[in-house]
């Protein structure tokens, strides 16, 4: 099993996205509205009906912001996640860098 690390982030205020590049060579940019729309935490995923049901949608352009959201602040949480702080004051949801290079957009991964 290979552990997957990131080697380098960025945001990117301006224009609104999340750059992290990978340690297996992917560098992936995640618009912050779709990300705050995946965020994991049980406040966002509705509760109950998640608990023990990890939430990773295959394709994060996939989901439809509810407006256009920008991050505060990003903090590191040990060396397994980020934990952003949203422009909502919402800063509940930690997301594991596995997470993060799951959720890593398609469209932007044409290296070939
Ligand atoms: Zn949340």
């Amino acid at each position: 099993m290979s552990t997957i690390r990131h080697t380098g982030i960025t945001l990117n205020q301006p224009e609104k996205v999340l750059e992290i590049s990978w340690n297996d060579g992917r560098v992936c940019r995640y618009p912050l509205s779709h990300l705050r729309e995946a965020c994991p935490c049980v406040e966002c995923r509705g509760g109950h009906q998640f608990m023990g049901m990890a939430f990773a949608p295959d394709n994060i352009l996939t989901l439809t912001p509810r407006r256009s959201y920008a991050v505060v602040e990003l903090n590191p949480v040990g060396n397994y996640a980020l934990q952003p702080v949203w422009d909502d004051g919402h800063s509940t949801g930690l997301y594991t860098w596995e997470y993060l290079h799951h959720l890593c957009p398609p469209s932007e991964t044409t290296e070939s």
